[in-house]
């Protein structure tokens, strides 16, 4: 069983002035596929490193299924790490490189080997190269070959730390393709780091969202999309970025109302009017996703600032708030003044209070 657990993982660097991972706890399963995902600087790859025993923890433990390995070196970790730089041995063969790593860590011989990395190749598409060294390849074959060589190992865990960073966008998505299909295929547990929130939406079962050193959210992709647990996590998942706006808070007959400055008066009578009756509070950052915000005839009224044309959707620029923007169907097209009309659905507004945490269940 190749889960890997993370227990109360903390990394200082230093002497402690700068804390990289705070308290980190995350338990992933076997053959499951994790993205961890937060801006840069959040800890993610200081994370990754300490699985793979690149780093060595300040506190806490690495489990690699019931075998606590904190303390066990990274060539005796069955894992096996991608990196954004490929990582390649320069004067070595594709064939060589991808045999160096056998060579570590099995007992193979030569022929055994040869006929691994083959296969490998084979599955890689990328039989034609392994004469080849690396400086004669694209950036997309050494990722590829970084792949191989990772895979060819056959390791309890995969590692990747931003691979496709370094490739254009159009690759980019292939290979994102290219590596969910080989993680399927291998049933190989695997934790990839990006910073990227799209990839990280599009990639692995479930995600672990990060800043500032601690873990804020783990879940499936469109939970953590749909329920946000904090202001945080709702403004870097989702893009453009979800729109943000302080309202007070007032207790009406008919529900609540969310008073946005002079802006607008929007009332909540389902069950978020309940449950923000509940508290307190007079004031919350109300949350609102460009996509969620349509042009209605009679509605919040507001002035066109900008019409963003980005293929199939227009982003609408509104007055409505510093950055507030609607996503909208490309057919929808105001010009640059206009007053429109918009409105949203009480299901998808999310309240944080003004310490970020969310409001509603
Ligand atoms: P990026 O996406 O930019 O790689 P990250 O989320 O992977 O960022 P880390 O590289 O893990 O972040 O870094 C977390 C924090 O720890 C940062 O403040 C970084 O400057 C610091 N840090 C990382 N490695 C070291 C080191 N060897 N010495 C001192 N500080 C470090």
């Amino acid at each position: 069983m190749a889960t890997v657990t993370l227990d109360s993982l903390r990394k200082e660097f230093d002497s402690g002035r700068i804390v990289a991972v705070e308290d980190l706890s995350l338990q992933v399963e076997d053959g499951e596929f994790v993205t961890v995902v937060g801006p840069s600087g959040c800890g993610k790859s200081t994370t990754l490193r300490m699985i793979a025993g690149l780093e060595q923890p300040t506190s806490g433990r690495v489990l690699i299924g019931d075998t606590d390995v904190t303390e066990t070196s990274a060539r005796h970790r069955d894992v096996a790490m991608v990196f954004q730089n490929y990582a390649l041995y320069p004067h070595k063969t594709v064939r060589q490189n991808m045999a160096f790593g056998l060579r570590m860590s099995t007992d193979l011989d030569t022929d055994e080997r040869n006929e691994k990395v083959d296969e490998t190749a084979a599955m890689m598409g990328i039989e034609e190269l392994l004469e080849d060294r690396p400086s004669e390849l694209s950036g997309g074959q050494k990722q590829r070959v970084a792949l191989g060589r990772a895979i060819v190992r056959e390791p309890d865990v995969f590692l990747f730390d931003e691979p496709l960073s370094n490739l254009d966008a159009k690759l980019r998505t292939t290979m994102r393709t290219e590596i969910q299909r080989l993680q399927e295929e291998l049933g190989t547990t695997a934790i990839y780091v990006t910073h990227d929130q799209e990839e990280a939406m599009t990639m692995g079962d479930r995600l672990a969202i990060m800043n500032n050193g601690i873990l804020q959210q783990t879940g499936a992709p469109t939970d953590v999309y749909v329920r946000p647990k904090n202001e945080f996590v709702g403004g870097f998942v989702g893009s453009p970025s979800m729109n943000m706006l302080d309202v007070s808070i007032e207790r009406v007959s008919d529900g609540i109302s969310l008073i946005c400055e002079e802006q607008f008066e929007y009332t909540l009578n389902g069950e978020s009017a309940h449950q923000i009756a509940q508290t307190d509070l007079s004031t919350a950052r109300l949350g609102i996703r460009p996509e969620n915000v349509t042009v209605v005839e009679d509605g919040i009224e507001t002035t066109v600032e900008v019409v963003e044309p980005v293929g199939s959707d227009n982003y609408l620029y509104l007055d409505l708030g510093p950055e507030f923007i609607a996503r909208v169907d490309a057919g929808i097209e105001p010009e640059m003044g206009d007053v429109i009309d918009v409105t949203f659905d009480e299901s998808d507004v999310h309240l944080f209070d003004t310490s970020g945490e969310s409001l509603l269940t």
